[in-house]
């Protein structure tokens, strides 16, 4: 096998936008992700309860309701 061929490769640090990083082996030595597969269930999980809260805070605001 002769050098220079195949690209090198690299323990790569992935990080995702939830905060998570893993290594894993890829020709890139740093890799960022949107989503990855450990957060994806709970990531959309979380956005739907942000949404709720959201619309549960502009209630109170509506109706003068202090929210505790
Ligand atoms: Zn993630």
């Amino acid at each position: 096998m002769r050098e220079g061929i195949h690209p090198e490769y690299y323990q790569a640090t992935v990080t995702c936008n939830c905060g998570n990083t893993f290594v894993t082996g890829s020709t890139k030595k740093e890799i960022h992700v949107e989503v990855c597969s450990k957060c994806h269930s709970f990531y959309t999980g979380q956005q739907k309860a942000t949404t709720a809260r959201g619309r549960i805070d502009k209630f109170n605001k509506k109706y003068g309701v202090e929210s505790k």
